[in-house]
């Protein structure tokens, strides 16, 4: 099948100009005998580059040019398929930006365009070479170290104590993960999250209940979780707990008794935190709404879950206004090197920021998703890069310093 990919990278410091010539010639090379068409821009610092070619030709060529440290930070912009060529022949031609007025780079690759019906400047590949030559986006190219320059060291000093842990009898039925600032160095939050007695997840511990029978355990569960979190001390941090937004509405008197078992384990309203999946909340919009009126006007704040990952996450915006909202692990997985989840988060945190919603990414694993997502503005993370839930008590972080 007939595939368009663009990415762009970062030069990497001990490429020069001739070597460059060199790399060009070679990849032309490359590139005809994978009948694979290369247009590569050049601005100084930053690539730019569109392949055309059969999927496997263009995955090859590809793959070659991701393992390739001449460059670094590598974000894959777009991925197309096509009915026909659009762009010229196989091989490769460099276009130096410094040296080449904006409009004739334009017209030299409209001008190699196999069918000129097809180029056209709606074109999304074209649009997207247009944008790099004039250099619109630039602002949103952030530099991401590599990850062997950081190394995660867990906090000594906040590992759990054996004779400060004093926990409830039986079954620990939360697990506690951190949601951290890594720049402060703070811990901002604790999320309370279901175990199932053999450890499994909070879904298992519902299986075979009826719904009514999940919302009544979902809801009682959290008198543990306060208990929990009571006993371990969570101090001037708050305390996120999980509910399905059904056990909001379904369960009568819902909220008084998570006030009611705040309050029996000395904790306040305004500490906690509802963490609902935006998901769940589609079909009964309305009756969600009116739960959230009582919770808001009780003190608790509310935060979206896995935002991003259902279809209700921008049109629940315009119903109720959250606290908080944590993105999807989904889009935060690789971050750094996809264009379109960079482009997701981007426009998430734009809306979060014009209605003051705070903004949590979630399920953060790499090092490289992290630095992206902070140069981005993010500054709370919760995942196993810091801390993974643990059974019973608050896991030390680990935080990243230079090496
Ligand atoms: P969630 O609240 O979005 O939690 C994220 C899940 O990802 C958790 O699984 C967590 O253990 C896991 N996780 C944390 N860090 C990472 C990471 O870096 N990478 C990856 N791959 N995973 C990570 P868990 O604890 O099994 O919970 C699954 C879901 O179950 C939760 O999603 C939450 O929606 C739900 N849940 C948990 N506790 C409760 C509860 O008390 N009531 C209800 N209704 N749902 C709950
Ligand atoms: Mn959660
Ligand atoms: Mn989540």
């Amino acid at each position: 099948m007939l595939t368009t990919l663009l990415y762009r990278s970062h030069i990497s410091d001990d490429v020069t100009i001739k070597t460059l010539e060199a790399m060009v010639k070679k990849a032309s090379e490359r590139n005809a005998s994978y009948d694979v068409t290369g247009i590569l821009l050049f601005n100084g610092r930053h690539f730019f580059q569109l392949l055309e070619g059969p999927e496997a030709g263009v995955s090859a060529v590809y793959d070659r040019i991701c393992a390739d440290n001449k460059h670094h930070n590598l974000v894959e912009l777009m991925r197309d398929y096509a009915p026909a060529r659009r762009f010229g022949n196989a091989g490769m031609e460099l276009f130096d930006l410094r040296e080449h007025e904006e409009f004739s780079v334009l017209q030299a690759v409209l001008n190699r365009g196999t069918s000129k019906y097809q180029l056209t400047y709606a074109d999304r590949a074209l649009q997207f070479l247009r944008t790099f030559v004039d250099a619109t986006e630039k602002k949103n190219y952030f530099e991401v170290l590599p990850a062997e320059h950081w190394e995660f060291l867990v906090d000594e000093l906040m590992k759990p104590q054996a004779s400060d842990v004093a926990l409830p009898e039986g079954h620990q039925l939360f697990a506690f993960q951190p949601i951290v600032d890594p720049m402060s160095r703070e811990m901002v939050s604790v999320e309370a999250k279901m175990r199932a007695p053999d450890g499994g997840p909070a879904q298992d511990h519902f299986a075979g209940l009826t719904p009514q029978e999940t919302y009544e355990l979902d809801l009682h569960s959290k008198a543990q979780a306060f208990a929990q979190a009571a006993s371990l001390g969570i101090e001037g941090r708050t305390l996120s707990i999980n509910l399905l937004p059904m056990t909001l509405v379904e369960v009568p008197g819902a909220v008084d008794y998570l006030l009611r078992e705040i309050q029996a384990n000395n904790l306040v309203p305004e500490q906690v935190v509802v963490e609902v999946t935006e998901n769940d909340v589609i079909p009964r919009t309305e009756a969600f709404e009116q739960a959230v009126r009582q919770l808001k006007a009780a003190g608790i704040s509310l935060a979206i879950d896995n935002f991003g990952a259902g279809s209700a996450g921008l049109l629940l915006l315009t119903r109720v206004q959250p606290d908080r909202i944590k993105i999807d692990h989904n889009i935060i997985r690789d971050v750094h090197k996809s264009g379109p989840k960079q482009a997701i988060v981007l426009a998430i945190m734009k809306c979060c920021s014009a209605l003051e919603i705070a903004v949590t990414a979630e399920g953060v694993e790499k090092p490289e998703e992290w630095m992206w997502l902070e140069v981005a503005g993010i500054s709370w993370f919760q995942g196993s890069l810091f801390a993974r839930p643990a059974p019973g008590s608050i896991p030390a972080v680990a935080w990243p310093e230079l090496r």
